[in-house]
């Protein structure tokens, strides 16, 4: 394959949990030892970029801030580029400051948009119904990602596809994704390193949100047998991975 640079995605890729995949930081290095171009998209939400980064350093991944894309810089992009300044965020963690840092104000009244992401157990019937009431108001309904679930040590936990489903019925409009599969998501990455998607391969362990996001986009598929990997829903998804490996270590072998 006559691929130039990588996309690769972070949960389930370089770490399950708080393992971090054997032979993953070894991998990195060999990529920037060969002059590859490598950026890193996560459909992450739960932390600010420099938290991810801090994270990541932790578990043995030197990688800077500004390699890392996550739904949370996507969303502060599109709110600026639109001209709004409001938004009631429903998520957890300190992502909330990607977008403080960005001059957005945080509300629950007279908000342009009603942003998304994954809030874990702060999930609650309350902030919900706040949110519907917003959007009955007139907010838009902005997606960090609507992926399905994602793998935790013990076992698979509802993502906030499902609560953005939720919404949606309740409210009869349709949210706008900024995470991954989004094109103008995968979009950004590759502009930050000024590559073009032919030449380009999306390293993922979701095959719908990072294979079938990136080859929509006419990038090379890759679909690691780690983290939610599951081969009965690969073999049932509608997308086909161009290729598979066993773990991103694995890409080692097929390095120029
Ligand atoms: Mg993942």
């Amino acid at each position: 394959m006559d691929i130039e640079s990588y996309l690769i995605d972070l949960d389930g890729v370089l770490y399950v949990g708080k393992e971090p995949v054997p032979g993953a930081a070894r991998l990195l290095e060999m990529l920037e030892e060969k002059g590859y171009n490598y950026r890193f998209v996560s459909n992450s939400t739960r932390r600010q970029r420099s938290s991810v980064a801090r994270r990541l350093s932790e578990m043995g991944f030197s990688i800077p801030e500004e390699r890392i894309f996550t739904p949370s810089l996507a969303a502060v992009e599109r709110m600026r580029r639109e001209g709004r300044k409001r938004c009631y965020l429903l998520t957890t963690g300190d992502v909330e400051c990607d977008f403080l840092g960005s001059g957005i104000t945080l509300s629950d009244q007279n908000v342009d948009y009603v942003v998304m992401g994954d809030a874990g157990a702060e999930m609650t019937f309350e902030r919900l119904n706040a949110a519907l009431r917003l959007i009955l108001d007139g907010a838009g309904l902005l997606a960090l990602e609507r992926d399905r679930y994602w793998q935790e040590e013990g076992g698979l936990v509802l993502s906030t596809g499902p609560f953005v489903a939720a919404l949606e019925y309740a409210t009869g409009i349709e949210a706008d994704l900024v995470g991954k599969p989004s094109p103008g998501f995968f979009r950004m990455a590759l502009d930050d390193m000024g590559a073009a998607p032919e030449k380009t391969a999306m390293i993922g362990d979701d095959v719908i949100t990072d294979v079938g996001g990136a080859q929509a986009l006419g990038m090379f598929g890759i679909l690691v047998r780690t983290g939610k990997f599951r081969p009965d829903l690969v073999a049932s998804a509608s997308v086909r991975p161009d290729m598979m490996i066993d773990s991103i270590a694995d890409l080692a072998g097929y390095l120029k």
